[in-house]
C-alpha cells in the first residue's frame, strides 16, 4: 500500500462538493453516478483506512435517485441536491445503527433522525455512512472507538485526528466529498489539521444539538467539513438555523457564510485586523508547525490584512477548566445508559437486581477513557469538591470569554496553530492521557467561549521522516462565522492546495 493510493481521488471523487452540486444540477452527471463513485472508492480503500462504520449503500443510492428526480422535475432544494455525504456516528438516523463509537449502543437504530439528518435529506445529499469516532467523542485520535482504528491517509501508520477522524479521513482520502463532524474541545477542527482539510466548529447554538448524542452538552456542537473553504460553507449553509427543539439554539439569522467564502476567493483582505494569539504558540510547539504558522502570517499581510500580537492570559487556564466541566458534563450526560433504555445489557439472568445489571453493562459497555471522564467528573461534582473543582473551572471559563470579548474590540478575527504538532503515531499516546489532552491545546478556549473557529490546510512539515499537513486556525467572535470563510477562503487562494 502506498500512500498515494490512499490519497488518490478518481475523475468523480476527484471533484470539489460546488462543482459536483453544479455538475448534478446541470445534468451533466448523475447523483446516481457520483454516489456509486464514491461508494466504490469506499469499497476499494476502506479496509486500508477504516474511516466508516457503517455503509448505506443502498439507502444512498435511493436518495441519490430521488435527487435526480427532483433536479429532473426542476424541483432541486439546494445547491448541494444530490452531493453525497458520510455522518459521524454520534447523530441519530432512522436507516442506520448510531452507535457514537461505544460497545453499549452496539446495533442501537433510532427511532428518530437528529435534526442535522433531517436538514441533510431534506437538502437533497445522500448519506453514504456512518463514519468512525472516540467512544461519545472523547479523545483526540480516534483510537477511543470500542470498533477499529481509523488511519490518517497521509501516513497510514499514523492518526488522522480525533475525535471525528472517521469524518476527516473519508475526505482527505476522496470517499466522501463533504462530511459532518462535531466540535466539543476541536474535534472537528483538529481532524482537519492533520488531514489538510477544512473543517468549521460553528458558534454554539447554530447548529442544532437535536439528537446530536451528547458528550458535553454547553460545549457541543455540529459543524461542516470539506475539502474546500467555499464546500465547507455549502453545507455549513445547509446545516445551521434555528430549532425549536433544541433549547440551546440561538434564534437569530445565520451569516451569509457562502457569499463570504466566494468574496474571500477574490484574495483582498485590506482593512481585516488578524490578532495573532501570544498563548498558543511557542514553547511544546514542532518548529514545523510554527514555521508555517509564520508564513500563514505573511500570506495575510501580503492580502491586505493588518496583524497584530493579542495577549489572552487566560487561554493558559483552558485545558484545565475544559477537562473539568466536560467530565463533570459526560457524567450526567452518560447517565442515561443504564441498561433499561438502550442498547447493551448484561447479567440480566434473572440471578442479578436492576442496580447489578446495570453495574455489570456500563463495566462492559464503556471503554477506559469514557470510565475516567466518569469518575473525574463525578468527582469534580460531589459535595465538597464541586466549589473547588466545578465552580473554579466556570469561572476559568467567563474570563476565557472576557479575553476572547476584549481581543474582538481591536481585530476581527484571531489565528493561532490548529494543534501543536502534526499527526502522531497510531498508539504512541493512547496510554498517556495527559499528553493526548495536550494535543488540544488551541482549540478549546473557543469551546469554552461558544464562539466560532476554522481549520484551513497550511501547508506540511515533516516528522520522522514523514511529510504530514499542519492547519492553521481562525477564530471569530460568536455569529460572525462569516469571518472564518471570508479570511480562510483568501488564505486558502493565495496558499494554494497543499500536496
Ligand atoms: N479531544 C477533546 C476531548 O477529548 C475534544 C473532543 C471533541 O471535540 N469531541 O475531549
Amino acid at each position: 500500500m502506498t500512500e498515494t493510493s490512499t490519497r488518490a481521488a478518481g475523475e468523480i471523487t476527484g471533484l470539489s462538493a460546488a462543482d459536483l452540486g453544479a455538475k448534478i444540477a446541470s445534468r451533466e452527471l448523475s447523483s446516481v453516478e457520483v454516489t456509486q463513485a464514491h461508494l466504490d472508492r469506499i469499497a476499494e480503500i476502506d479496509d486500508q483506512l477504516g474511516a466508516f462504520l457503517h455503509v448505506g449503500a443502498t439507502e444512498a443510492l435511493d436518495a441519490a435517485r430521488a435527487a435526480d428526480e427532483a433536479i429532473a422535475a426542476g424541483q432541486a432544494p439546494s445547491g448541494l441536491t444530490g452531493v453525497p455525504i458520510a455522518l459521524k456516528d454520534v447523530f441519530t438516523t432512522t436507516d442506520a445503527p448510531t452507535t457514537c463509537g461505544s460497545k453499549i449502543l452496539e446495533g442501537w437504530v433510532s427511532p428518530y433522525d437528529a435534526t442535522l439528518t433531517r436538514r441533510l435529506r431534506e437538502a437533497g445529499l445522500p448519506i453514504l455512512g456512518k463514519t468512525n469516532m472516540d467512544e461519545f467523542a472523547m479523545g483526540s485520535s480516534t483510537e477511543n472507538s470500542a470498533y477499529q482504528v481509523t488511519r490518517n491517509p497521509w501516513d497510514v501508520d499514523r492518526i488522522p485526528g480525533g475525535s471525528g477522524g472517521g469524518s476527516a479521513a473519508a475526505l482527505a482520502s476522496h470517499q466522501a466529498p463533504l462530511a459532518i463532524g462535531t466540535d466539543t474541545g476541536g474535534s472537528i477542527r483538529q481532524p482537519a489539521a492533520v488531514t489538510a482539510t477544512v473543517g468549521v466548529k460553528p458558534t454554539y447554538g447554530t447548529v442544532s444539538r437535536y439528537g446530536l448524542v451528547a458528550c458535553a452538552s454547553s460545549l457541543d456542537q455540529g459543524g461542516p467539513c470539506g475539502r474546500t473553504v467555499l464546500d465547507t460553507a455549502l453545507l455549513h449553509e445547509v446545516i445551521a438555523g434555528h430549532d425549536p427543539r433544541d433549547s440551546t439554539s440561538i434564534d437569530a439569522p445565520i451569516p451569509d457564510v457562502v457569499a463570504a467564502a466566494r468574496e474571500g476567493a477574490n484574495r483582498d483582505l485590506t482593512g481585516v485586523r488578524v490578532g495573532v494569539v501570544k498563548q498558543l504558540q511557542g514553547d511544546g510547539y514542532q518548529a514545523g508547525v510554527l514555521e508555517s504558522f509564520q508564513q500563514a502570517c505573511a500570506t495575510l499581510t501580503s492580502l491586505g490584512a493588518t496583524i497584530v500580537e493579542v495577549d489572552c492570559p487566560s487561554f493558559s487556564y483552558a485545558l484545565g477548566a475544559y477537562y473539568l466541566i466536560l467530565p463533570s458534563e459526560v457524567s450526567s450526560n452518560l447517565a442515561r445508559f443504564d441498561a433499561m433504555r438502550y442498547g447493551m445489557r448484561v447479567g440480566d439472568d434473572g440471578t442479578h437486581s436492576a442496580d447489578e445489571v446495570m453495574a455489570l453493562t456500563r463495566a462492559a459497555g464503556f471503554g477506559p477513557e469514557v470510565k475516567r471522564r466518569i469518575m473525574i467528573g463525578t468527582y469534580a461534582l460531589s459535595s465538597g469538591y464541586y466549589d473547588a473543582y466545578y465552580g473554579q473551572a466556570q469561572k476559568v471559563r467567563t474570563l476565557i470569554a472576557r479575553d476572547f470579548q476584549k481581543a474582538y474590540q481591536d481585530v476581527d478575527v484571531l489565528i493561532s496553530p490548529t494543534t501543536p504538532t502534526t499527526a502522531f503515531k497510531l498508539g504512541e499516546k493512547v496510554d498517556d492521557p495527559l499528553a493526548m489532552y495536550l494535543f488540544d491545546l488551541c482549540t478549546l478556549p473557543v469551546n469554552l467561549a461558544g464562539t466560532a473557529a476554522m481549520s484551513v490546510p497550511s501547508g506540511t512539515a515533516s516528522d520522522g521522516g514523514a511529510v504530514l499537513p499542519v492547519g492553521l486556525q481562525i477564530m471569530a467572535p460568536a455569529l460572525a462565522d462569516d469571518r472564518l470563510y471570508r479570511v480562510g477562503a483568501a488564505y486558502e487562494a493565495a496558499r494554494g492546495p497543499v500536496a
